[in-house]
């Protein structure tokens, strides 16, 4: 579904990705782990189009998107969940739920709205509430089914898990292992690389801009060198 080949991109003289190759196949949930400033969420905003390429390729479903505008990408079924959450907090949830859907219309996003309560209920009984007073997990939930409204082919998380407590990670894991049942392809951009590599089928390690590392995410809880530097083993 998505390639990557290649791929270079810079801020003014700093080279951020230095030649990365990434492939996901259509309903793969992918985990992308690296330290701090490795360049992962260079590497998602360049998917999504708000950074600019320096060179390379990516094609989704065999297109070139590679300049492609960021709307065209959303057109295509290309969506992001920001870091740091990012729900419009004046807004009720509700609101922010249809901001999602804003590209459609009609009977079907008040269906989706319902599966979304069905599958989220907390976000029912707090659906006329602004979404600056929810948790910061409950938040990062809206902020993924917001996403989900529209109905995109490819979600891209970045961080979900950052700044939350433990328990409620663990419900956002849940949640990323949920869509995937229900057949979402998914990029998941994780510090948290235990967690991550452990519901991903498959995933990369990311260091300095490149690619060190790629397998199967059971593979790679078991690689010795992932088990030192990034799950502290
Ligand atoms: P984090 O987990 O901290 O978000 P990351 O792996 O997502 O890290 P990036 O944010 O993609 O890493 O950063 C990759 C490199 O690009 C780092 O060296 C960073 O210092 C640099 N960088 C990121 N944003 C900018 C910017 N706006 N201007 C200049 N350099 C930047």
């Amino acid at each position: 579904m998505l390639e990557i080949q290649g791929l270079t991109s810079h801020y003014g003289r700093i080279q951020a990705l230095e030649g990365v190759d990434l492939t996901i196949a259509e309903g793969e949930l992918v985990a992308l782990v690296g330290a701090n400033g490795a360049g992962k969420t260079t590497l998602l905003r360049c998917i999504s189009g708000v950074q600019p390429v320096t060179g390379g390729r990516i094609l989704f479903e065999g297109r070139d998107i590679t300049r492609a505008a960021p709307q065209s990408r959303v057109a295509l079924g290309i969506c992001q969940v920001p870091e740091g959450r990012q729900v419009f907090g004046p807004l009720s949830v509700e609101d922010n739920l249809k901001l999602g859907a804003f590209r459609r219309r009609g009977k079907r996003v008040a269906d989706d709205l319902e599966r979304m309560y069905t599958r989220f209920p907390v976000l029912k009984e707090k659906r006329k509430q602004p979404a600056g007073t929810l948790s910061g997990g409950q938040q990062q939930m809206l902020a993924i089914c917001r996403a989900l409204m529209a109905h995109p082919r490819l979600l891209l998380l970045d961080e979900p898990s950052m700044g939350l407590a433990p328990l409620l990670v663990g419900e956002i894991f849940n949640t990323v292992e949920l869509l995937k049942e229900q057949g979402t392809t998914l990029f998941l951009v994780e510090q948290n690389a235990y967690a991550a590599l452990g519901i991903a089928d498959r995933g990369y390690v990311l260091e300095t801009g490149g690619v060190v590392l790629s397998d199967t995410g059971a593979a790679l809880l078991e690689n010795a060198r992932v088990k030192e530097a990034y799950l502290g083993l």
